[in-house]
């Protein structure tokens, strides 16, 4: 089998990325005498244009230009350790800096090294794209390795979230064995890698978790002050009453433990200083609205106005712990009512593009 980059293929090449459109044989000379040969490990003869191995590579740049030892022989260049149609592959992208999705298929890994190698980052990228398109958790641990050895930061994350997030799988694959006995260092990394995911994967609960806890008193808070001023269902003011026959309003089941613990904070012998848990509790929760409430003397929550002038008078021994839980909870209020405004835009785009759609209808 002998494969020829012909004038024809040249000429294509040529249409596409020089100015020369009509390639004779006075404008282009060079491309139609092929002046090298590669040979690869099947004992297969490429012959190629120097000149085009030149603009493509600046390793096979240098191997050209080192002088040759007598002067009538032909250079040749060898490609071994990959097959012989991986280096066909190499030597098709060199001219046309295109490769089939077949030949990645085939090669991807040995176009991969060949690219590293020979410093042809273009085909480099297209490896990276591709052998990531392709893994397995069958080959993911030698792509791994490969793409560690050709310097291929990409490949490599993506491998190693693969590698982490399937490990079960991976440890029973020949790759990982083969990985054990040869490589520990990258195994470490591996190992490494999958425990900072995992500590990343808590972290991130952890956060979920306090914001969740911080929503829910920043919804107490709200629900305290519709009980204070507008009554919910056993629980209002003295000239509003309880609104029975309203019915439960739309944070009820907020309201309702709340509710619980107000008439109890109401009618309980302990009390806080008896050391009662639930009043330690219900007391907590109106400080906690004090230090929240904007309104001054309009605010009909209980204590509010008398925790505010305790805070005043005590100013400088505030405590610290305290402000940082009156932050996180505005804070989780924000967060939460701009992810609602978010929600709520998308419905409302939604419902544009629905009446949009009914009135372009009708037309
Ligand atoms: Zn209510
Ligand atoms: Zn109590
Ligand atoms: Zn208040």
């Amino acid at each position: 089998m002998e494969v020829c980059y012909n004038a024809n293929t040249i000429a294509g090449h040529l249409d596409v990325h020089s100015p020369v459109t009509t390639l004779t044989k006075e404008n282009a000379p060079a491309f139609y005498e092929p002046d090298v040969q590669i040979l690869t490990s099947g004992g297969l003869r490429i012959p190629v244009h120097a000149s085009i191995l030149v603009s493509a590579s600046p390793v096979l740049e240098n191997i050209i230009d080192r002088p040759r030892k007598h002067r009538s022989s032909e250079k040749v260049i060898p490609i071994l350790g990959v097959p012989c149609g991986a280096v066909s592959s190499f030597v098709g992208f060199l001219y046309t800096s295109r490769c089939t999705e077949e030949e990645m298929e085939k090669y991807g890994i040995h176009l991969l090294a060949l690219s590293h190698v020979y410093s042809v980052p273009q085909l480099k990228q297209r490896c990276t794209k591709g052998l990531g398109e392709r893994l397995t958790i069958d080959n993911v641990v030698d792509v791994l390795q490969l793409a560690r050895l050709c310097d291929a930061p990409d490949l490599y994350l993506r491998c190693m979230k693969l590698a982490a997030s399937r490990f079960k799988a991976v440890e029973k694959t020949e790759g990982w064995k083969f990985l054990q006995d040869h490589d520990p260092w990258l195994e470490l990394q591996i190992l490494q890698f999958m425990d900072e995911a995992e500590s990343r994967i808590k972290r991130t609960r952890r956060r979920r978790q306090e914001q969740g806890l911080y929503l829910q008193l920043s919804e107490a808070m709200e629900c305290l002050e519709h009980i204070c001023t507008e009554g919910c269902t056993s629980v209002g003011p003295y000239e509003v009453g309880p609104t029975k026959n309203r019915g439960p309003c739309s944070k009820f089941s907020t309201c309702q433990g709340l509710q619980l613990l107000i008439r109890h904070f109401a009618t309980c012998k302990k009390r806080v200083n008896g050391g009662c848990l639930r009043c330690k509790r219900m007391w907590q929760l109106l400080r906690l609205h004090s230090s929240m409430c904007e309104q001054s003397d309009s605010c009909r929550v209980p204590l509010c106005r008398q925790f505010k002038l305790k805070a005043q008078q005590e100013k400088k021994g505030d405590d610290g712990r305290w402000r940082l839980l009156v932050k996180k909870v505005v804070s989780a209020k924000t967060i939460s009512s701009l992810s609602q405004q978010k929600r709520k835009r998308m419905e409302e785009s939604r419902g544009t593009v629905g009446d949009y759609s009914i009135r372009s209808f009708k037309l």
